[in-house]
Formats: structure tokens, C-alpha cells, sequence
């Protein structure tokens, strides 16, 4: 592949000068085209790699192919650095870089919200909730699995589970903390007092 080939004379011309502190970045704006470059890379040498979709687009489709591309190479061992590129702020790049470490288990500081689709079983505003937690958790360093359910059918299960979560009813949500239910809280309180138990944790 010739994106491999020019990396691997440049890395061989700097050989030649006896310098061997470099890191190779074969970006491509083609997702299956970097992902195969940096295979390729990582078996033909030693070198850390700098790994990024380049000119990705704008925040949704950039974060989808980052992750895309990113995630599966550092999930088969492949990958020392990564680059998300957004064409938006920057601060979303790397909030997005982090959470794709984040997501494959690279990263296990902070917050992991585990939420439920919605069906027809759901009788709060779970959409608004899951944002809510997810934003006014996004700086917390505890490492801590959050479930944010949207019934008590089969809300509680995942809730039960996780470290601290709630499961929606009409109007109304049961907080559960370790295992253990805590209490039933009206809707408009209920992220409020989940922060105030996190806080406590
Ligand atoms: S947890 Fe409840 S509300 Fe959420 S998808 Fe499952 S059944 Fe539906």
C-alpha cells in the first residue's frame, strides 16, 4: 500500500541519519483505507503510531468514523496515540477522543452511564434524563457505572447492577444504590438527589 511505503521510506531515511525517536501517522479521511494502513504499518515495524481519521467531518459522522477506525485498531493492540478530528471545536475533539477510550475500556476514570433505548414501556422523560446525568456527570473522576432505566419491568435489573442508578415510573423514579433500593423520587427531583448520592460515593 503506498501510504505504508512513503511512511516506512521516511522512517528508513531518518535511519539513515541515525535518528529512530519517531512516531508514524498514516491518516486517511477513508476509514477501511487507514484502518488497513495502520495494520500493515504495525506489522512492517516497531514505531509507535499516531492513530487519526483525518478530515473526518463534522461532529456526529467524525465521531462515528474516529470511533469506527480508531476503535477497532486499539482494540486489536494496534495504536500508542490518538487524534480525533472534528470539524468543530476543538474541545469536542478531545472530549470525543475520550470517550472513545473510554468506550473500549482504554479509559476507566470517570463516569459509564448504561441507559435503556425507550419503548412503550416508558413513562418519563428518559431522553431528557439520560442527557442531564450524562453532562452534570461528564467531569466526575469516580469511577462509577450509572444506569438511568426507563421502567420498572426491567429497569431495576441493570439498576440493581450498576454501582448507583434509577429506573422511571409515572412521574416517578426508584434510585437504587449497590443492589439496594434507596427510595421512589418524583421525576423533577430525581437527577438532583442521584448527583447528591454520587457526591456521598
Ligand atoms: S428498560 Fe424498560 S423502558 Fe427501557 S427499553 Fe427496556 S423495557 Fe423499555
Amino acid at each position: 500500500m503506498a501510504l505504508v511505503e512513503s511512511a516506512m521510506g521516511h522512517a528508513a531515511l531518518l535511519e539513515e541519519q541515525d535518528f529512530y525517536d519517531t512516531v508514524i501517522s498514516i491518516k486517511s479521511s477513508d476509514v477501511k483505507t487507514m484502518v488497513d494502513a495502520y495494520r500493515l504499518a504495525a506489522e512492517r515495524c516497531d514505531y509507535p503510531l499516531h492513530l487519526g481519521v483525518t478530515e473526518a467531518g463534522t461532529e456526529r459522522m467524525g465521531l462515528i468514523k474516529s470511533a469506527a477506525g480508531i476503535g477497532s485498531l486499539l482494540m486489536d493492540g494496534i495504536g500508542d496515540t490518538i487524534r480525533v478530528s472534528l470539524t468543530d471545536d476543538p474541545v469536542k475533539e478531545i472530549l470525543a477522543a475520550k470517550d472513545i477510550l473510554k468506550a473500549i475500556g482504554v479509559r476507566d476514570d470517570g463516569v459509564k452511564i448504561v441507559s435503556c433505548p425507550t419503548c412503550g414501556r416508558t413513562s418519563i422523560d428518559l431522553i431528557g434524563l439520560a442527557n442531564e446525568v450524562e453532562e452534570r456527570l461528564r467531569d466526575c473522576k469516580k469511577p462509577l457505572t450509572v444506569a438511568v432505566m426507563g421502567c420498572v419491568v426491567n429497569g431495576p435489573g441493570e439498576a440493581r447492577e450498576a454501582d448507583i442508578g434509577i429506573a422511571g415510573g409515572k412521574g416517578e423514579a426508584l434510585l437504587f444504590k449497590k443492589g439496594e433500593i434507596i427510595g421512589k423520587f418524583p421525576e423533577k427531583e430525581i437527577v438532583n438527589i442521584l448527583i447528591r448520592e454520587i457526591e456521598k460515593m
